[in-house]
C-alpha cells in the first residue's frame, strides 16, 4: 500500500536526535532557540517562537494580538478545525469565509462582506502548499494571521509565505513539510509580539501571576527539525518534481489539475485533483489500486458548526481528492499512482 503521506527521515535526522537525547538535556534549551532563529531567518523574519504545536501556536497568537471574548475572527470553511478550536479557546466568535474555487483559498471578497467593526483579525491559511491572495487581503486593513503549516518556503511576489502578516504560525507536526512529530512556531517581525508569544508559552519563574500555558518544545524536537530544515530546499524541489509528473501523466484526464499562479510558488504540501464528481468512488477504487487517497479536508467548518453554506467550500470539499505526494515517495510508486489514477478514471 501507498500511504497518503509518510515522513521523509533520513540517518542524519535519527543522529541528531540521538545526540541530543545522549547529552540529557532533553527539554527545552539551546537547540529550541538554535531552532527559532534558523527558521526566522529561512522565512525572513525578525524572530519566532516555538512552541509544542501548530494550534498552540494559533492560540498564543491570538492571546498576543489581545483578541478577547465577543471579538469576531475571520477563518476559510475549507480548512481543518485546529484553527477553529484556537478561537474558542479565547471566547472569539468565528465567523467563515468562503474560498476561490481555483485554489481553496480564502476568498478576498467574501472577507470583505463579513468585516464589521467587531472584526479582530483574519486567519489566512495558504492551503496545499499555494499561497494565499496577500495583495487583496493585506489591502483590508484588519491584522493578518498567516497559516502557514501547509506551505512553509512557498512565495507570493518573491516574498516568503510567513513574512507577510502582523504574525504567522508554522506546524512540524509529522506529516507537514517539515517534521518535528509535534511542534509549531510563532513568527513575526514585532518583537513585542514575540515577547508576548514567549512569556505565555512557559509558566515558571515569573515576577507576576498570569495565566500562562506550558506549551515548550523539547530540544529532541527542535534537532529532529533544524536537521529538517536543512534539506526544506531539497524537500520542495521534490515535491514539485512530482507534482510535475503527475500535470504530465493526468494532462488528457477529465478532471482539473491543481493551477499553478505565476505570482505565487506553489510547493504541494497536497497534490489535489478536482474530480466532476464525488471523490468517495474514486478513493475505494484507488484503494483497490494500492494506494491511499483522501478528500482534501476532512470536512468544511460550515458543516460542522452547522453554519450556513460557502458554496464555494461545499463544492469544493465533495469534488477535491489529495493523492500520495512527498519527498519519499520512490519512482516506481509515483508509477504506481500514475497508473492508478488512469486506470479508475477511464473506467
Ligand atoms: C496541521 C494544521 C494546523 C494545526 O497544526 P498542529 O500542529 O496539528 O496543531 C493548523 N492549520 C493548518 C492549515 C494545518 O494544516
Amino acid at each position: 500500500m501507498i500511504p497518503h503521506s509518510r515522513p521523509t527521515i533520513t540517518r542524519e535526522d535519527s543522529e541528531a536526535v540521538a545526540r541530543i537525547v545522549a547529552t540529557g538535556f532533553i527539554a527545552q534549551g539551546d537547540v529550541v532557540a538554535n531552532f527559532e532563529r534558523a527558521v526566522a531567518s529561512f522565512v525572513g523574519v525578525r524572530g519566532g517562537v516555538a512552541v509544542n504545536t501548530g494550534t498552540s501556536a494559533l492560540h498564543l497568537s491570538l492571546l498576543a494580538l489581545k483578541v478577547q471574548k465577543g471579538d469576531e475572527i475571520i477563518l476559510p470553511s475549507y480548512l481543518c478545525v485546529a484553527p477553529l478550536n484556537a478561537i474558542n479557546y479565547v471566547g472569539a466568535v468565528p465567523v467563515l469565509a468562503d474560498v476561490d474555487p481555483a485554489t481553496g483559498n480564502i476568498s478576498p471578497e467574501s472577507v470583505r462582506r463579513l468585516l464589521s467593526s467587531r472584526t479582530r483579525a483574519i486567519i489566512v491559511p495558504h492551503m496545499m502548499g499555494q499561497p494565499a491572495a496577500m495583495e487583496a487581503l493585506l489591502k483590508l486593513g484588519v491584522p493578518l494571521l498567516e497559516d502557514c503549516a501547509q506551505a512553509i518556503g512557498a512565495q507570493y511576489q518573491g516574498k516568503m509565505v510567513g513574512s507577510m502578516g502582523r504574525l504567522s504560525m508554522c506546524s512540524f507536526y509529522a506529516t507537514k513539510v517539515l517534521a518535528c512529530g509535534e511542534g509549531g512556531m510563532v513568527l513575526s517581525d514585532d518583537p513585542q509580539l514575540l515577547e508576548m508569544v514567549r512569556d505565555l508559552r512557559d509558566y515558571d519563574e515569573k515576577c507576576e501571576y498570569r495565566v500562562r500555558y506550558n506549551y515548550k518544545m523539547t530540544d529532541m524536537q527542535a534537532a529532529l527539525g533544524l536537521s529538517q530544515l536543512q534539506r526544506l530546499p531539497a524537500f520542495i524541489a521534490a515535491r514539485q518534481r512530482i507534482a510535475a509528473a503527475y500535470d504530465a501523466g493526468f494532462r488528457d484526464l477529465p478532471l482539473v489539475l491543481p493551477v499553478s499562479q505565476t505570482e505565487k510558488t506553489h510547493i504541494y504540501f497536497r497534490y489535489v485533483l478536482r474530480l466532476g464528481e464525488d471523490v468517495q468512488r474514486f478513493i475505494s477504487a484507488m484503494q483497490k489500486e494500492g494506494v491511499i487517497c483522501r478528500r482534501a479536508i476532512y470536512k468544511p467548518l460550515h458543516a460542522l458548526l452547522a453554519a450556513s453554506v460557502c458554496e464555494q467550500a461545499e463544492k469544493l470539499y465533495g469534488e477535491s481528492v489529495s493523492i500520495p505526494i512527498y519527498p519519499s515517495l520512490s519512482d516506481r510508486e509515483l508509477e504506481l499512482v500514475v497508473h492508478g489514477v488512469r486506470k479508475v478514471l477511464q473506467k
